[in-house]
């Protein structure tokens, strides 16, 4: 999720790797620390850790006197484990000869675990990371390093970002990557390893880079690139031209827009290790404690603000379609401050990207205080609601920098499902639908992906509305709630006026504002809503109003309806919001780029809402 940055060469590792760490820091982070092999003396790998930001690490770093050519460093956002020193990276094995940092999430660590603790080795930290140090000790007892590595990447499960040193090998690195990125610069005699290019760009512009199931193993004086079957792989060096800003977006002009990209990544992240086909049920291990609580409620409120809010009024109609419970959804600023009739029975669900949101905390804690059973679906691992809550579910979409949200949008809306699917389950759900939505799921990364090939064509559509001053969104059931984060979006980013509708509340009053110049957009998918939407699209169209459609792929009927048109795959009704908030993202950056506005850091708005 976050950064790793190695280096090997004639230089000190030390300060090249707190350079290193600064530059991710960008990223976001809430520890970082470093291990570099020492020569000072007797060879040792020596480790140092901070809670909090480089600043704190560097000052310790200073205090020491690190000498030593190889070394590697991390900045931890952290998904398993809370942020304190103990669960920082490095971590090392029992005997201190071996460290790693790694970056992604090790679905079957816990498997892996206990049978390492039954093997006698002792764990120092709750992170998932810390097994792969012991693993390869355990391999290393039979055979050597670097086959022990491969050995050990053979077992897990998940995704990876690795760097590894061993004290016994003070001229060797060995680095791997699994669906968590890593690229190694080429310098002169030297490599610099990072999880971005804009830890590597000030050092060289060679670049390699690595792809998934890769391992690599560098010296000083080269390196040698395979598989984790050992079979060498021939590897071409890179020119990169990105200076280093962009570097930090990946190539990209906005986090913006890089972090809608990531989401066929983020939302494969939220379910990674949660579902379980064979019993159609989700896995969530932060429910664990609470499940048998879970069996027993008869209702639901959710507490949010913003987009969350709309996370989950979609998740109100998933959990009462499929699970039987009823739900309400509450802005957190208006629940603080009602009275709200809460009982054991009742489980108060908080939704925040950041886990701090003070409107949110407050509903919770009033919540906790009237006795309901307390839950998250929190981004930010360790943070207030996560901690203040009785159980929850971590996003796993890692940072998102842009203040406006959208990755962390869609991996809300995905633990919601898996939320749907387990309490659902719990009660009369079927196997057969429980398998169905889990499939349906998996497919969405991709298909996220084909909407994102169509950024071109949204863009056009963008150029030609941006100039109107107001617009009307409008969506039904499912697609409701898109409407008005569709509404969200454009006004956050492009500061264009845009009121969100469900489409069968038009007529009662917001027809009255159509014309030719106020357009309207519906989100109008191949669902049981659809006949209703289209004669919602015809009433505009009456009145000269100008109409974009989101539909889904094949439909015919919908040009003769709509002005413009983007098209979306088709899924479960359920998941449609999934898909169809996708255009409505890239709708919103267009706009507000063509306008100039800085749409990473919209005016009047903070990234975190930590005041009432
Ligand atoms: N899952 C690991 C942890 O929680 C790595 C997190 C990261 O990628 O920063 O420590």
């Amino acid at each position: 999720m976050c950064g790793i940055i190695g280096y090997i060469g004639k230089k000190q590792a030390a300060p090249v790797l707190l350079d290193g760490l600064k530059r991710l820091e960008y990223r976001g982070y809430d520890s970082a620390g470093i291990s570099v092999i020492g020569e000072n003396g007797s060879r040792k790998i020596f480790t140092l850790k901070a809670t909090g930001k480089v600043a704190i690490l560097e000052e310790k770093i200073s205090k020491q006197n690190i000498i030593g050519n190889i070394g590697i460093a991390h900045t931890r956002w952290a998904t398993h484990g809370k942020p304190c020193d103990k669960n920082c990276h490095p971590h090392l094995d029992c005997s201190g000869n071996i460290s790693v940092v790694h970056n992604g999430i090790i679905e079957n660590y816990r498997q892996l675990k206990n049978q390492l603790i039954k093997n006698g080795h002792h764990f120092s930290s709750e992170t998932d990371s810390e097994i792969v140090a012991h693993l390869i000790e355990e391999f290393c007892k039979k055979m050597d390093f670097r086959e022990a590595v491969l050995q050990s990447l053979k077992l897990l499960k998940g995704t990876y970002g690795l760097a590894i040193l061993h004290k016994d090998h003070p001229a060797q690195m060995i680095v791997a990557r699994l669906g968590s990125p890593l690229l190694l610069g080429v310098g002169k005699e030297e490599f610099i390893v990072a999880s971005d290019a804009c830890a590597i760009v000030q050092y060289t512009d060679k670049v390699v880079y690595l792809e998934d199931g890769e391992v690599a193993l560098i010296t000083s004086e080269g390196f040698e690139v395979m598989n984790i079957k050992n079979k060498q792989i021939e590897k071409k060096v890179s020119t990169l031209d990105w200076d280093m800003e962009q570097a930090q977006k990946n190539g990209l002009p906005h986090f913006m827009l890089k972090e809608t990209f990531e989401q066929p990544e983020s939302v494969k992240n939220a379910m990674r290790g949660r579902i379980s086909k064979a019993d159609g049920m989700a896995r969530l291990g932060g429910l664990r404690d609470v499940e048998k609580k879970l069996k027993n409620i008869n209702r639901i409120i959710i507490v949010s603000c913003g987009t969350s809010y709309y996370a989950g009024l979609v998740g109100e109609y998933m959990l009462e379609e499929y699970a039987g419970i009823p739900v309400e959804v509450e802005y957190a600023s208006e629940f603080r401050y009602r009275k709200p009739i809460l009982n054991r029975k009742t489980a108060v669900i908080a939704i925040s990207q950041s886990g701090e949101t003070a409107d949110t905390l407050a509903a919770i804690l009033e919540a906790k205080n009237k006795g309901a059973l307390t839950l998250g679906i929190i981004n930010t691992v360790g943070s207030t609601i996560a901690r203040e809550t009785e159980a929850g579910v971590y996003n796993h979409a890692g940072p998102e920098m842009g203040v406006a949200s959208t990755k962390a949008f869609t991996s809300q809306l995905t633990i919601l499902t898996l939320l749907t699917v387990f309490l659902g389950r719990q009660r009369e759900m079927s196997l057969v639908t429980g398998q169905r939505i889990l499939k349906e799921l998996e497919k969405i990364p991709a298909q996220i992906e084909t909407i994102l090939k169509q950024g071109k064509e949204i863009k056009k559509i963008a150029l030609k509305y941006k100039n109107y001053a107001d617009f009307l969104y409008m969506g039904r059931k499912y697609n409701f709630p898109i409407a008005m984060e569709g509404a969200l979006k454009i006004k956050e980013i492009a500061y264009v006026h845009c009121a969100g509708y469900p489409s069968g509340e038009m007529k009662h009053g917001p027809i009255a504002l159509i014309d030719k110049n106020f357009p309207s957009l519906f989100v109008v998918p191949k669902d049981s809503v659809y006949e209703k939407n289209i004669s919602g699209m015809q009433e505009i169209k009456a009145r000269g109003g100008k109409i974009i459609a989101i539909a889904t792929v094949g439909d015919k009927e919908i040009k003769k309806q709509a002005n413009d048109v983007i098209f979306i795959p088709k899924t479960l009704e359920m998941l449609t919001p999934l898909l169809s908030v996708i255009p409505l993202q890239l709708l919103a950056y267009y706009v507000g780029v063509s306008k100039g506005y800085d749409v990473d850091k919209p005016r009047n708005l903070a990234k975190s809402v930590t005041v009432e």
